[in-house]
């Protein structure tokens, strides 16, 4: 039988989880607000940041909000990033992207304090990944591994592959497997015989952004798939880059698009949060 791994249930579990927390928090006097920015208008972005604001009033982190207009100077937005870094009251600073194309996303990730990164894109957070230091998780894979932790899905000795190598997913994906002591390939366009790469693994996760990429031929008997992928298909409805009802059968166990790794983001997102305030909070 097949595991239909469900994001939107164990999501749910985590935010119950923090919001017990922060109450707990909240008693010894310790708040926790996070920055949001918003650079425009974009639908996509404002779907996103309007989740985020709503995570955050679930749990009890105040979200402080700043939209600016979308031809603002880099430099307004490195001043309010900064702003936000001198802040004692902000513990968490979060850039919704993309930005605006005239903007420079390394320059501004690269602005936001260490100690406020709760994207974990900043160099700082990801060195402290590929360490093992403590540190703020980039939120996807890290969502990732908890699907698979709380699904049940040993991942020590697993073969692990990945398809993709993006910052935010791909690259802190193989990472995060390898610290859990899985055996990782990372696969990407240049890869030669991607299908056999894939055929090979026990855990398959694929963030490639190309709709219902990975068909059965590529999935091994029994594996478990993680599909990273959102897009919308012609007739409206979200698909992932897993082929999902044409794999189903094939796997051990599968995440569905939607309701799968999506709703983890925002649940890690919160996660860190709270993390900024344990590990740095005064
Ligand atoms: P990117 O476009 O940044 O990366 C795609 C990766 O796939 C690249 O490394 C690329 O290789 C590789 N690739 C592209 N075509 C092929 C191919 N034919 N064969 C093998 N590898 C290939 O995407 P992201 O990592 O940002 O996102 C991936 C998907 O995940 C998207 O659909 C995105 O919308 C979704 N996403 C979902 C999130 C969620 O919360 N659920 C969060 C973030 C992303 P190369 O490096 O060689 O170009």
């Amino acid at each position: 039988m097949t595991q239909i791994i469900d994001g939107k249930k164990i999501s749910a579990e985590i935010k119950d989880e923090l919001k017990q927390e922060v109450a707990a928090m909240k008693a010894e006097g310790k708040e926790i607000a996070l920055a949001v920015i918003q650079v425009g208008e974009d639908p996509a972005s404002s779907v996103y940041v309007r989740n985020k604001k709503k995570a955050c009033e679930y749990i009890g982190i105040t979200s402080v909000s700043y939209e600016i207009p979308e031809d603002s100077t880099q430099q307004e937005l490195l001043d309010l990033v900064e702003k936000c870094n001198k802040d004692p009251k902000i513990n968490g600073i979060l850039v919704q992207l993309p930005l605006p194309p005239h903007m420079d996303e390394d320059a501004v990730i690269h602005a936001i304090d260490p100690k406020k990164d709760v994207d974990g894109f900043h160099p700082v957070s990801v060195g402290n990944m590929v360490i093992g230091n403590d540190g703020f998780l980039p939120c996807t894979p890290a969502g990732i591994i908890e699907l698979l932790k709380r699904s049940g899905v040993e991942i020590g000795g697993k073969e692990c592959v990945v398809v993709g190598r993006s910052n935010i997913v791909g690259k802190p994906m193989s990472m995060l497997l390898l610290r859990e002591n899985g055996t990782v390939t990372v696969c990407h366009s240049r890869t030669r015989n991607l299908r056999e790469v894939c055929s090979r693994a026990d855990i398959l996760v694929v963030a490639v952004g190309r709709p219902k990429f990975i068909d059965a031929s590529y999935v091994k008997e029994g594996a478990v798939i993680i599909d990273v992928g959102i897009h919308r298909n012609e007739n409206n409805k979200l698909c992932g880059d897993v082929d999902f009802d044409a794999v189903k059968e094939k796997t051990s166990a599968i995440t569905p698009v939607p309701g799968g790794v999506g709703p983890m983001t925002i649940a890690m997102l919160m996660k860190n949060c709270v993390q900024s305030k344990k590990l740095f909070g005064e």
